[in-house]
């Protein structure tokens, strides 16, 4: 078997380097995460992309098992932005030079729901002149639906694989035409060809998920040629029906441990994409966006939904930062960063260099 060492001087990720690589532990795991940080250094150099996120909606039509927000769960209140709400959230973010927001929400389909966000989107642009750049992260919709926002001023679309492996998707959803592993494949090549920075991701540590699964994860997304990954610890949900299996789990240290080297990896591997340090993370761990910063992430997604919603918004437990005000995220975050040793890139759009790089071939 290769050694750690012998991979990263090769750099040729086959399944079973990453597999290796997945399983270091030790000083073996340290010379994985220096490689990677020293790659973030060189080809994206150590700047931090801010996204301020809106969770725009907790209404979803789906229910996929994994999830809080899903639609059979009836806890939440069910709540919707209004267009002000969002307006002074993508003033905010502009106004303190994020320079770029992330628009989120439950999965919904229909003419009212894309004219809406369509609408938004036109309304953002005229507040900031174009200067705030917007991503969605809206599900899967029509080509006709994608088209009409990229043509209203989105440029950029995060839509989770969650796991590449077809069977275990099933595992995951509800068996019917809503939840399709195909459905989901066809709507990320859609973004691609319409022209969108499209990310994707998946989650780590779920139930049924082998270490495999997890080196085709990372294969899937250097073969898809994805532009940004966001990637985090699945956290179970009491109100959800995958909680039952809670038991059969890693623990939580595990599984962030696991999302760390996932980000290394994939660093090592996709040298010019942008890789977000997600808010799974730092549930797991109080420090744990400053770590995937350190191992190769370069985006961050501080919270601007307003504090009365955040409650509803809980994809899983022990969300961080629930109850905290946009301004005073910022400044926490600010001497965050700069811990980890990082510079954060205000006023910068922070496009991923990979689609610049693909697109200008
Ligand atoms: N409805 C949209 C966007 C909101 S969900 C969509 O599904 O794409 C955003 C992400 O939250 C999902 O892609 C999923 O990866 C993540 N998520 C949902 N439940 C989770 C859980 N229990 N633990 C960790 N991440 C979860
Ligand atoms: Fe809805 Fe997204 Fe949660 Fe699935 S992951 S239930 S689509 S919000």
């Amino acid at each position: 078997m290769l050694s750690v060492n012998k991979i990263l001087e090769k750099g040729d990720f086959d399944k079973q380097a990453i597999l290796v690589l997945l399983n270091s532990t030790g000083n073996e795991r340290q010379l994985l995460f220096e490689k990677a940080k020293e790659t973030k250094a060189k080809y994206v150099g150590r700047k931090v992309y801010l996204r301020g996120l809106i969770e725009y909606s907790n209404y979803c039509a789906k229910n996929c098992l994994y999830c809080g927000i899903r639609a059979g769960n009836s806890r939440y209140v069910r709540y919707q932005m209004t267009d002000e709400e969002v307006l002074e959230a993508a003033e905010f973010a502009w106004k303190n030079r994020y320079a770029s927001i992330v628009i989120q929400s439950g999965e919904r389909t229909g003419e009212t729901f894309a004219a809406t966000i369509e609408n938004l989107l036109h309304k953002i642009t005229a507040k900031t002149g174009g200067a705030l750049h917007v991503t969605l992260s809206l599900g899967e919709q029509s080509e006709e639906t994608y088209l009409r926002w990229y043509a209203a001023g989105a440029h950029r679309y995060l839509l989770r694989i969650e796991v590449s492996n077809p069977l275990l998707y099933q595992k995951l959803h509800p068996v019917d035409k809503f939840h399709d592993y195909q459905a989901r494949m066809e709507a990320l090549k859609c973004l691609k060809r319409i022209g969108f920075q499209v990310g994707t991701g998946v989650m780590i540590g779920l139930p049924f998920q082998t270490m495999a699964d997890l080196a085709d994860d990372l294969l899937f997304f250097r073969e898809f040629d994805i532009d940004m990954a966001g990637m985090g610890p699945y956290i179970e949900h009491e109100h959800t029906p995958l909680f039952q299996y809670s038991r059969e789990l890693l623990p939580l240290r595990d599984r962030f441990d696991l999302a760390l080297k996932m980000v290394a990896i994939l660093r090592i591997m996709m040298k010019d994409i942008n890789i977000a340090a997600t808010t799974a993370m730092q549930t797991i761990d109080g420090q744990g966006r400053e770590k995937a910063l350190l191992v190769g992430a370069n985006v961050i997604m501080p919270n601007l939904t307003p504090v009365k919603y955040r409650q509803d918004y809980l994809l899983y437990e022990n969300k961080p930062c629930i109850d905290e005000e946009a301004e005073e995220c910022k400044s926490c975050l600010e001497a965050r960063i700069h811990m980890a040793g990082d510079e954060i890139a205000y006023g910068e759009w922070g496009d991923s260099k990979h689609f610049k790089n693909r697109t200008t071939e």
